[in-house]
């Protein structure tokens, strides 16, 4: 099975915390201030929809999916 999950390049996020009020079961800051992916969509109805919105209100597109293959 094939789970979608999201992915962060920290080299552009700039710590807005914009996808982490949108999704804070999946997105967290770090200690460095940048956004990092702590949670995945298993099991939760719509999720890979919000992530979807993060991917588009991220200002500098940061975010985007990897395709992780499931067990
Ligand atoms: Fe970083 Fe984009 Fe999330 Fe803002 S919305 S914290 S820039 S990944």
């Amino acid at each position: 099975m094939i789970m979608k999950k999201p992915k962060i390049d920290q080299g552009k996020c700039i710590g807005c915390g914009l996808c982490v009020s949108l999704m804070e079961k999946v997105f967290r800051l770090n200690e460095e201030g940048k956004a990092e992916v702590y949670g995945g969509c298993e099991g939760w109805e719509g999720c890979e929809g919000k992530i979807v919105e993060a991917i588009e209100a991220c200002p500098v597109q940061a975010i985007s999916w990897e395709t992780a293959k499931g067990r």
